[in-house]
């Protein structure tokens, strides 16, 4: 679904340039559920950003479900975007002045679907994140698991292939945070991929697969497996 060779990104801030990103390959086969470590500043949101097609990168290359992803106008990178990916922040993102329901329905408004069918659809993707009642409710009446789960429903309704989510559970109490993680488990297990950015562990570890990046490059990766035995040791520890 993923696959990077060699990327390379660097931000330029005047007389100043900033290596980010220095050399990371990496594939992401359909239907895997990864997570992204790594410390503050390490270039977790940089790569999300480019994996969205959000931002540009300068060596490399990537392709996304076949397609190169080079430098590209926004209008195709747009395109590219509503048809693969389907995106969730930390800060919800939701837009204030509309209700849940108008904020699932937007992607579908830009598919210049009829009002009565997006909400429709709209309805029914509130309802399978059990939100059908707080479907005329603005954001700010919403707690903060349900402003994600509005934002995971609006990120599903464009019927992604990939889901991105930067620290997604970031804004969220622990209980929270794990109720959102078994929303995305089950979109995941309904054929989706999807990447997250954490640095919690816990969060990491209900993943199935966890890659961290140091210094610019992809310091570990580890699998399935691998990562329930970290599991069952951290439960050991704590027992
Ligand atoms: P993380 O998400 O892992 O915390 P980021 O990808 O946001 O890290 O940032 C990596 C580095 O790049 C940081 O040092 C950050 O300050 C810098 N950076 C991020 N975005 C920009 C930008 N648009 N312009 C200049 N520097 C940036
Ligand atoms: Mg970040």
């Amino acid at each position: 679904m993923i696959h990077i060779k060699g990327l390379h990104k660097s931000y330029i801030t005047g007389n100043n340039s900033l290596h980010v990103l220095k050399g990371i390959d990496l594939t992401i086969a359909p239907g895997e559920f990864v997570s992204i470590m790594g410390s503050s500043g390490s270039g977790k949101s940089t790569l999300l950003n480019i994996l969205g097609i959000l931002d540009n990168y300068d060596n490399g290359d990537y392709r996304l479900d076949g397609n190169l992803i080079a430098k590209m106008s926004e209008k195709k990178a747009a395109a590219f975007r509503n048809q693969l990916i389907g995106f969730v922040f930390q800060s919800f993102n939701l837009i204030s002045f509309k209700n849940a329901l108008e904020n699932v329905a937007l992607p579908l408004y830009y598919q210049q679907v009829s009002r009565r069918k997006r909400n429709l659809i709209a309805m029914e993707y509130l309802d399978r994140m059990g939100l059908a009642e707080w479907a005329h409710h603005m954001p700010n009446e919403l707690s903060g698991g349900q402003k994600q789960r509005v934002a995971i429903a609006r990120a599903l309704i464009s019927k992604p292939k990939v889901i991105l989510a930067d620290e997604p559970t970031g804004a969220l109490d622990t209980q929270t945070s794990y109720e959102v993680m078994d929303i995305l488990k089950e979109v995941n297990e309904q054929g989706i991929t999807i990447l997250i950015v954490t640095h919690e562990h816990d969060i990491a570890a209900m993943t199935n697969r966890i890659i961290r990046l140091r210094d610019g490059v992809i310091a570990e990766d580890i699998r399935n497996g691998e990562v329930k035995k970290m599991k069952e040791l951290a439960f050991a520890a704590a027992n």
